[in-house]
């Protein structure tokens, strides 16, 4: 039978039954511009408001807290150009870290271009940023923290609440790309001190082409899309109700489910760490092995390619994905497998799996049985392999 069998949940997930099917109405009968006053308008604006408040309640937010964007990466934009911008006569000083999504670094590095100046903080070799080399990068200058929450390809989560409370200290403007996180870890917006958050529709069984930027109230904060009025000035453009609608289902059923879902795929996880672990020589774990996400697995396979794994799966109807970014057409070695000290030929060499909510146990199994053939196959390929092997190497 033709296998097939998803594991590459970090960069997509599939759309929900019930999400779907809240958002088919706003793609039809619905089809009112929220902005309009007759009652097709205004069904599609109380749509959107309900939205906001399902997003609000799965942070602990305020819904007018809530603004709706078209992605993760435009949320993360828009977060740190929206402080840099307003705030830089106050100072012109930002700290990441090495590991942060392209959507955040490249962010950074634009504004360097433009006169900021930005500390990117080393990791250990674990994904995890040391918060005294935090304290320390800190200097009257300072006027955002920007971490992520969750590392989407190592799976590390990152000290959240201590960096909220040490941004705060310091009142310093914390924002926090939490597109891997929502939906699988717990988050409150007011216990952990953030004050700018990122979400993706798309990583939690909801659409493509939507996020939401949370906003703490009274934040100094300049827009990025100008035009119409809509999202209360902050964000122009005629809202993409389907997609808000589907948001909105997607956050809520995460929420209500989280425990149950997160323990389950925790359990799916070890399940496939152990195995690999027993199964196959010479691997490595990336990422943190107990401060990780839920569904997240990442391992450097020593004396093969990444791709060459990643095709071998695909044959038999698996997908994964590699930590190199050759899905891109760049063979890069991954930014965050340097950061976390890998040499540049383990970096071309691993293999994420990330599980979601629709896997399962025999799914693992197989994935496991399948991996460890095609890695006999490919290191019986290998010369490199065969050198060390016969002790020549
Ligand atoms: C996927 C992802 C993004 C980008 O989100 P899009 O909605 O695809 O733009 C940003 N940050 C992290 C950590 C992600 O995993």
């Amino acid at each position: 039978m033709e296998k097939n069998i998803y594991m590459d949940n970090a960069a997509t997930t599939k759309v929900r039954k019930e999400v779907l099917d809240e958002m088919l109405p706003y793609f039809s009968d619905n089809y009112g511009n929220p902005s309009s006053i007759y009652a097709l308008g205004s069904r599609s604006k109380v749509a959107v408001e309900k939205a906001r408040e399902q997003v609000a309640d799965a942070l602990n937010a305020d819904k007018n807290e809530i603004f709706f964007t078209a992605g993760g990466s435009e949320s993360d934009n828009w977060a740190i150009k929206g402080v840099a911008l307003r705030n830089r006569e106050k100072g012109n000083h930002i700290i990441t870290t090495k590991i942060e999504h392209h959507a955040v670094l490249h962010t950074c590095q634009y504004l360097e271009k433009d006169g900021f100046e930005v500390t990117y903080l080393d990791v250990d070799e674990d994904g995890l940023i040391d918060l005294e080399e935090l304290r320390s990068a800190i200097t009257d200058k300072t006027i955002l923290i920007t971490i992520m929450f969750a590392n989407n390809e190592i799976g590390t989560l990152e000290p959240i609440e201590e960096i909220g409370r040490i941004a705060k200290e310091n009142n310093i403007i914390f924002h926090t790309d939490a597109v891997q996180a929502v939906g699988s870890i717990k988050i409150d917006v007011k216990a952990m001190n953030i004050d700018l958050l990122s979400l993706s529709g798309h990583k939690i069984y909801g659409p493509k082409g939507i996020g939401a930027l949370y906003i703490k109230k009274g934040l100094r904060f300049d827009n990025l899309i100008e035009g119409g009025a809509q999202e209360r000035n902050r964000r122009a453009g005629t809202e993409n109700v389907s997609g808000i609608v589907g948001l909105g289902k997607a956050i809520e059923l995460a929420s209500k489910e989280l425990v149950e879902k997160s323990e389950r795929l925790i359990y799916l996880r070890d399940r496939l760490m152990t195995k690999i672990e027993k199964n196959i020589k010479h691997v490595r774990l990336n990422g943190h092995r107990s401060k990780r996400l839920p569904g997240n697995v990442n391992y450097s396979i020593e004396y093969i390619e990444g791709e060459s794994i990643l095709l071998s799966l695909d044959m038999e109807g698996i997908a994964a994905s590699s930590g190199s970014a050759c899905t891109s057409g760049s063979l890069d070695p991954s930014h965050v497998l340097l950061a976390i000290g890998l040499p540049h030929g383990i970096a071309h060499g691993s293999l994420r799996l990330s599980l979601g909510m629709y896997n399962t146990e025999e799914e693992v199994d197989y994935v496991v049985e399948k991996l460890a053939e095609i890695v006999d196959r490919l290191r019986n390929m290998s010369p490199l392999y065969n050198e060390r092997k016969t002790g020549v190497i």
